[in-house]
């Protein structure tokens, strides 16, 4: 299986994501992640990462299409994985449409995590003070949710016109959202 998360940043991609990778025993990658540690290891990537995402901003296209890549291409991903945070643009969901068409490969379901809005500003605000992460402060919060709405919402139409979107209701408890989770995927 070859499961993408959909959802804002504080929709809890992540935490949801962890588990279910778990449950059907493939890994769960998040770009995010991969770009913190090339932050903290101050690689050339990193460095370059560092401006766009400490300004609430998408990574430009070229640069994470190169790590989708590898991504994909790793042994460990070639009998299923997760995606927590990528693709989030158009032109991203193309590149992993297509790098995995490279081994008969396709995406086999979308679960989009749907969070109102004024719930995700206050996980995030709550986040920026348990983690202290650089890019939650107020005003790159009200950025990334703005860069969300813009640039990566629109790959819920994307994949609902293919039949691959499940909208998973994903307020209330942790346990509350995995059960609704583990109800959406399909057989
Ligand atoms: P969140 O879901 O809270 O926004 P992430 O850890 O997914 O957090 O992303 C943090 C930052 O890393 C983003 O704001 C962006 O700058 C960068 N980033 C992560 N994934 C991508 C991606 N697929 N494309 C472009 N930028 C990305």
């Amino acid at each position: 299986m070859n499961i993408i998360i959909l959802g804002a940043p504080g929709s809890g991609k992540g935490t949801q994501g962890a588990r279910l990778a778990g449950k059907l025993g493939i890994p769960k990658i998040a770009t995010g992640d991969l770009l913190r540690e090339a932050v903290k290891a101050q690689s050339e990537l990193g460095v370059m990462a560092a401006n766009y995402m400490n300004q609430g901003l998408l990574v430009p296209d070229d640069v994470i299409i190169g790590l989708i890549r590898e991504i994909l291409d790793a042994p460990q991903a070639r009998n299923g994985i997760i995606m927590d945070g990528f693709p989030r643009t158009v032109h991203q969901a193309e590149a992993v449409d297509n790098l995995l068409a490279e081994n008969g490969r396709t995406v086999d379901q979308v679960l989009y995590f749907d969070v109102p809005a004024d719930e995700l500003v206050e996980r995030m605000h709550k986040r920026a003070v348990e983690e202290g992460r650089s890019d939650d402060t107020p005003e790159t919060i009200r950025r990334r949710l703005s860069v969300y709405e813009e640039q990566t919402l629109p790959l819920r139409e994307f994949y609902e016109k293919r039949g691959l979107l499940t909208s998973v209701e994903a307020t209330g408890t942790i346990d509350e959202v995995e059960k609704r989770v583990h109800e959406a995927l399909k057989q």
